[in-house]
């Protein structure tokens, strides 16, 4: 049996030498709990770092032949590096674990108890969200909208982006070359059989976040316009809304016209009416963009990613 660990990594120096310990010291509890013997491989991405954390995984390779390193040209963002990371697993099954240990890694173990019971995706989910109150609104609400409008099969709590997932699960990824990728949506997506291991997530000891709100903003956008046509079916529905409505004021004002004549020019009225159709039309205009902009990243056809250097040359 063999594991493969999936760590994207950006400006992570201060953090790799305490991950790579604690993941060896997780491997060496997994192979106690299990009767067959356990294969590892850990795969880092580094994703565009500008401090030296490619070098540090130079290193640990140089001394433990089962990590891998992939450097990228830039920063690509982490759901396209775990893409580069995935393409070049060959465990049974793979666990994507951030390097900045806010996930515990002895947890694998129970991922893997997990997945030795039948479960094809693992979940971490996030028992105690160490984020604001509001955060935690805006996620309870975030996931509800997308397990009802986008992705059926989306855990209920959100999937975070610590899982294990099944051999069959990543050679699917592997098929999917769209570029504004949710990696953990079209994970929950393909409809395997789900669980969960539920812990606290910790804070972040060293190093800082590489999501900012616009990386966010863009991942909650794309899981919609990817998985769902609600966007566009609630183009259409406001059309037909202001269509009829368009319709029954042509027909009061030609009656106003024909029956009392008109006498008041109605500024106030004209004005409302301008700024709410001008105000749809440019929300519709909006959402059409943010179609049109995805489409045509998809149609250019471009590699997903850019490699740097290699610890190895078969991984280029
Ligand atoms: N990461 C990455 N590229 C990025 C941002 C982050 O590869 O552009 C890596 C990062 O080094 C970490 C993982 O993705 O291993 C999760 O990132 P982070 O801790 O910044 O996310 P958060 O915990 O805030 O969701
Ligand atoms: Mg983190």
């Amino acid at each position: 049996m063999k594991i493969s660990i999936i760590t994207p990594v950006y400006n992570e120096e201060e953090n790799l030498d305490v991950f790579y310990e604690r993941i060896k010291e997780t491997f060496k509890t997994l192979s106690k709990t299990l009767t067959q013997p356990i294969e590892e491989e850990i795969i880092f991405i580094d994703d565009g770092s500008t401090d030296l954390s490619f070098q540090k995984i130079k290193g640990l390779a140089k001394i433990d032949k089962n990590i891998k390193g992939i450097s990228l040209s830039k920063n690509h963002g982490s759901h396209t590096a775990i893409s580069a990371g995935l393409s070049k697993a060959t465990g049974d099954a793979t666990i994507i674990i951030a390097a900045d240990l806010q996930d515990p890694p002895e947890l694998i173990v129970e991922f893997v108890k997990k997945w030795r019971e039948g479960a094809q995706i693992v979940w971490g989910k996030r028992a105690k969200y160490e984020k604001s109150l509001l955060r935690a609104c805006v996620n309870k609400i975030f996931y509800t909208l997308v397990k009802n409008l986008a992705i059926k099969t989306y855990p209920s709590t959100g999937t975070g982006s610590f899982c294990l997932i099944d051999r069959k699960i990543y050679q699917n990824l592997n098929r999917h070359l769209e570029h504004n990728r949710v990696t953990f949506g079209l994970i929950a997506y393909q409809g395997y059989k789900q669980d969960y291991v539920e812990y606290d997530r910790f804070k972040r000891e060293r190093g800082s976040s590489g999501w900012d709100i616009s990386k966010l903003i863009k991942a909650g956008l794309d899981t919609f316009l990817s998985f769902s046509y609600f966007p566009v079916r609630f183009m259409s529905i406001i059309g037909i809304i202001t269509f009829a409505i368009s319709t029954l004021g042509i027909i009061y004002t030609l009656w106003i016209w024909l029956a009392v004549g008109v006498k008041v020019p109605g500024w106030t009225t004209i004005i409302i009416l301008m700024c709410i159709f001008n105000g749809l039309q440019f929300l519709m205009l909006g959402i059409l963009g943010e179609y049109l902009w995805r489409v045509s990243d998809e149609v250019k056809c471009r590699p997903l990613y850019f490699i740097q250097d290699v610890t190895e040359e078969n991984l280029n």
